[in-house]
């Protein structure tokens, strides 16, 4: 779907893979706290909560043309979120919710090395600078704020962040692990580290199919796997995804519907 014949233009670039972190940039506008000035993870929480039928109305309103590679992957992470995040609530208690997005991460990396190869850059080039006069468009078509600068801030905070957590061969994973017990740190860094090829040692993907409540509350009545919810926001998006590169909002609003990245 993004690939491009020669000489056509592609979604598949920086700006599309910063869209596919979705509004998660705003939640490391802590790390870290900018003097004199607040940090807004609030505004991640909010667009996290905003059902489909509403965010995409702000999302294709705000869209000029070259946002759209931006849009498109924010589209992506909202997919993904909408079929998955419910399962990563449910298991958190377990590890923590953001290193088990990191275990699902390398998880499902290792199911398609193949085709992805080394963990690389893919956001480096970004036109942070256009995306944020986008985020700051429809942030206040959501709820009316005006929010100039901050996603641009958020995102290089997010940026660095996850480039020091690149891990390949495992060497910063190793050396947080021996710190961690001397230190006496509550939360293990370790496992912030995106080492390729981890263990899934507690089946995090769920391929043994247990039962599971969405956000661990009510009857455990769900049973897929990681990899079966990670379909799921695949098949959402290529439905979705066509909607948007037309411009028909009411579609994408009609299909997202009471959906959202929770
Ligand atoms: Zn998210």
């Amino acid at each position: 779907m993004l690939a491009s014949r020669e000489g056509e233009p592609t979604l598949a670039c920086p700006d599309f893979y910063l869209g596919c972190a979705g509004p998660d940039p705003y939640f490391y506008d802590v790390y870290p706290p900018t003097p004199f000035v607040r940090s807004r993870t609030d505004l991640g929480r909010k667009l996290h909560h905003i059902p489909g039928r509403e965010l995409f109305d702000g999302v294709l309103s705000a869209m000029k043309p070259e946002d759209v590679p931006f849009a498109a992957g924010l589209l992506c992470h909202f997919c993904l979120d909408a079929a998955a995040h419910p399962y990563v609530y449910a298991r958190q208690e377990e590890i923590g919710h953001t290193q088990m997005e990191v275990v699902l991460d390398m998880q499902v990396h290792k199911a398609h090395k193949e085709e992805l190869g080394e963990l690389y850059d893919l956001q480096e080039g970004a036109n942070l600078a256009a995306i944020d006069g986008y985020m700051s468009r429809l942030v206040e078509a959501l709820t009316g704020e005006k929010t100039e600068g901050v996603y641009r801030r958020s995102a290089r905070k997010f940026r660095r962040l996850h480039l020091l957590s690149r891990d390949p061969r495992g060497t910063k994973r190793r050396l947080a692990r021996r710190l961690e017990g001397p230190l006496g740190l509550k939360k293990s860094l370790s496992g912030y580290m995106y080492t390729q090829g981890i263990a899934d040692e507690r089946d995090f993907l769920n391929k043994n199919h247990a039962s599971w409540a969405p956000f661990g509350k009510g009857a455990m009545n769900h049973r897929d796997s990681f990899l079966d919810l990670f379909n799921q926001g695949l098949d959402l998006c290529r439905e979705a995804l066509p909607l948007l590169l037309k411009g028909d909002g009411k579609g994408l609003c009609t299909l997202t519907g009471e959906r959202m990245m929770y």
